[in-house]
């Protein structure tokens, strides 16, 4: 049995925990959240998920299609009727107003993700485009509902926090019904069962649940603690938990990379919110973002079983393809780098610049030392059944100073190193010439000088 909240009504279920939220919120009689393309890509599931963290009760915009009912235990989940009121709310009329609305399939995940980015206690400065970057209309264009998203974010930049609870605010707004005053109280009343401890491990479910319709046994690792990010003089360390946005925003990480600005091709932000590193990397893919990222960064990992750990380095754990150096039992614990900056570029071409998982991808790192390159770490993805270092090519930059022939031979070494396929993704052909200019995009980045010679 579990309990959680459903718009107004509180919800004691017996259900398999790792069954799409989705597909129980449908089966219940609510349809306006829609099925489309049931893989996290396309929003037109979107749901609110508020939970009490302290005591704030904080929502964030989730695709419901590839999120476990395990993971809404004790938690307020918002459909669109859960929005609707008598009248339009002022983010359903906007869409009105601007000719946002059309076949209407896609309307509700919208309103929903709008919904979500007005819940912030506070507004920020952030885009209110970001909110939405998850949704896909296929009939207008965007143009008139990104017009609707910013009239709407003029309207209420102007709203000011006051004494009373931010939600208190919205609702004398009209974008949100009366019940929401209530809420918090009755998540307080409610309490999270004790589950098993054996089956399938489920961090955010992003990959797991794209694959699956339903998961048998999931252990949620939500409920563990493993989502901090810490540092001291010689590391930063990164719970296995900590999710892709975390780690992009992280005050530690900014500090040494612009990862701020790297992360943010990596998936939409509802995505983002919900995949981690540890899924990223134990998942196994050969062209993880977050893999790709931390390798060229020598990361080490942590594996833990029971009160036991191992700490090994990230190259070492792929054995193969989707073969990892991890035992029946372990998890992945954390990853840590060193505390310190170094010259690093990351990049990956997808068919879409945003948002996609990549064709190609590769990151690198060393520092400058009298001019001669040390301690340099290449990464790809793409180009074989694991994600890698190109070893070869590193040790022939190792110790060198950096000029154009160096960086034409070192790409020329790179393509003897991998083992590309054909796919979806591209060619062979095409991923080889990729990783090549990926190879020069990075050292154009470092030192734009070289334009004229590479
Ligand atoms: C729409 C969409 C867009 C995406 N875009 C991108 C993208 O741009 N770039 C990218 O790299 N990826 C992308 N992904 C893939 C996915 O989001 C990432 O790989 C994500 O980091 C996976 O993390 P997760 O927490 O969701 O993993 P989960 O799906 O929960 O788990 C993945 C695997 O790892 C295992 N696992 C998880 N945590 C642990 C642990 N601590 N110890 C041991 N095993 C563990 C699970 O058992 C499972 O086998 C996208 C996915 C979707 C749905």
């Amino acid at each position: 049995m579990m309990k959680f909240i459903l718009n107004q009504e509180t919800m004691e279920i017996d259900e398999p925990l790792g069954k799409p939220t989705l597909d129980f919120i449908r089966d219940s009689g609510l349809k306006g959240s829609k099925e489309v393309c049931h893989e996290g890509d396309c929003g037109a599931c979107m749901i609110l998920l508020g939970e009490l963290k302290g005591e704030e009760l904080v929502y964030r915009a989730v695709t419901s299609c590839i999120l476990p009912l395990g993971e809404v235990e004790a938690k307020h989940v918002v459909t669109i009727e859960g929005i609707n009121q008598e009248k339009l709310s002022p983010i359903q009329q906007a869409l009105v107003d601007t000719g946002g609305v059309q076949c209407g399939y896609c309307t509700p995940g919208f309103v929903i993700s709008l919904t979500g980015f007005f819940m912030k206690s506070k507004l920020g400065n952030e885009d209110i485009l970001t909110a939405i970057e998850g949704n896909v209309c296929r009939c207008t264009g965007h143009a008139s509902i990104i017009r609707a998203a910013k009239l709407l974010s003029e309207k209420y930049s102007s709203v000011k926090q006051s004494n009373q609870s931010w939600i208190k605010s919205l609702i004398d707004e009209g974008i949100l019904p009366g019940y929401f005053e209530g809420i918090k109280e009755k998540l307080k009343e409610l309490k999270k069962a004790k589950r098993q401890t054996k089956g399938r491990l489920v961090a955010g479910g992003t990959d797991l649940f794209v694959q699956n319709e339903t998961i048998d046994n999931p252990v949620f690792l939500s409920n563990m603690g493993l989502d901090k990010i810490w540092s001291d003089n010689d590391f930063i360390h990164i719970g296995t938990m900590a999710n892709t946005e975390q780690i992009r925003l992280s005050p530690e990480l900014n500090m040494i990379l612009d990862i701020e600005e790297h992360l943010s091709t990596v998936s939409s932000l509802p995505i983002r919110k919900q995949a981690t590193i540890g899924g990223n990397i134990a998942n196994a893919s050969p062209i993880g973002d977050l893999t790709i990222y931390f390798l060229a960064l020598n990361a080490d990992i942590s594996i833990r079983l029971d009160e036991v750990n191992r700490i090994i380095k990230l190259k070492d754990f792929y054995k193969g393809y989707k073969i990892l150096d991890l035992q029946e039992g372990e998890i992945l614990e954390w990853v840590r780098i060193r505390n310190e900056k170094k010259l690093f570029s990351f990049e990956k071409v997808a068919k879409r610049e945003h948002l996609d998982i990549a064709s190609v991808n590769s990151a690198l790192s060393f520092t400058l030392i009298d001019n001669k390159m040390k301690e340099i770490q290449l990464s790809a993805g793409g180009i074989g059944p694991i994600p890698m270092i190109l070893e070869k090519t590193s040790a022939l930059l190792e110790n060198k100073e950096i000029s154009s022939s160096l960086i034409k031979e070192a790409a020329e070494i790179a393509l003897t190193e991998i083992s590309p396929i054909d796919d979806v993704r591209g060619s062979a052909k095409y991923k080889s010439l990729l990783l090549r200019q990926l190879i020069y995009a990075h050292f154009l980045k470092l030192f734009p000088a070289m334009e004229e010679s590479l």
